[in-house]
């Protein structure tokens, strides 16, 4: 990962939304203002588990809100299910990434707008490009050194591949806590003014002067784990998604009892009654 623009520790997520939420950067900027569709900046608890999607569906674009569709509902509801709250949420690229669909002729396809009742364009949602998110990574590795989040989660291959900068095979890789490495400040007085909390880190200490390193756990992408409901097997894809994410709140838990001496709050739920619930909603 080669970003060259430093964050400002000043900055509030406020500014730093407003920089960006009339960017056109990519090809991405354009089609948003296009269709008239919003820009989905993150949101949610500082200093806790910062969780990494693609970008904003259908949905998210409809009402400005990350993870608020059909994958946001699995997520969420996971999320609930094993007690994690302390969370923020945000996207690897604020636009949404999806092409026209056409019908066996060619001809544009058309879907009902369920809030104007009014026929619109459909368009198909697609993984962001390496060129469209790494025009977007600026901003997100801006957002988390400001989150400045004890673990970071990336839900799916791309997220994972643009924040580790190597290829990732996803099924295979997904459970995997890495370290990744965000551009810190270009002047902070003593090293940086977050030092403190790093040695706090089971070790995590920047290792270059003003880079900021994370604990990374790679985990599916909602939409997939969605795709393979059907698969109730205990190596099925909402187990290790569920997994990953029992993963995340233990390091976060475990930072909080050692720093804080705040005992861990969430009950170790059964990962089968869980898959249970969710599959019987979905
Ligand atoms: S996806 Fe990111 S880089 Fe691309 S236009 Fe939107 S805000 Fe700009």
């Amino acid at each position: 990962m080669e970003i060259t623009v430093r964050p400002d520790a000043r900055k509030t997520l406020k500014q730093l939304r407003g920089e960006w939420d009339s960017c056109i950067k990519c090809s991405l900027g354009h089609s948003r203002i296009e269709r008239g569709g919003s820009f989905v900046f993150g949101y949610g608890m500082l200093n806790a588990i910062m969780l990494i999607g693609e970008g904003p569906g259908f949905e998210e674009e409809k009402n400005g809100i990350p993870f608020s569709g059909k994958s946001g509902t699995l997520l969420h509801k996971v999320l609930k299910l094993i007690g994690l709250t302390d969370f923020y949420i945000s996207n690897l690229v604020t636009c949404r990434s999806c092409s026209q669909q056409l019908d066996e002729d060619g001809a544009p396809r058309m879907r009902m707008n369920y809030v104007t009742k009014l026929p619109e364009l459909a368009f198909k949602d697609e993984p962001p490009t390496p060129p469209q998110y790494n025009a977007c990574l600026p901003r997100l590795c801006e957002e988390i050194y400001l989150v400045d989040p004890i673990v970071i989660v990336g839900l799916g291959g791309s997220v994972c591949e643009a924040l580790t900068g190597g290829h990732v095979t996803i099924t295979r890789q997904r459970g995997e806590t890495v370290q990744i490495e965000i551009p810190g400040a270009s002047f902070v007085p003593d090293l940086t003014e977050r030092k403190e909390a790093w040695l706090r880190r089971d070790g995590s200490t920047p290792i270059v002067q003003n880079t900021v390193r994370y604990h990374f756990i790679q985990t599916l992408h909602p939409a997939y784990v969605i795709r393979k409901l059907a698969d109730r097997g205990e190596d099925s894809p909402l187990r290790y998604f569920v997994a990953d994410l029992k993963k995340a709140l233990k390091t976060y838990e475990a930072y909080r009892e050692t720093v804080y001496g705040i005992l861990p709050t969430a009950v170790d739920t059964d990962d089968e009654a869980i898959q249970q619930q969710i599959s019987e909603d979905a």
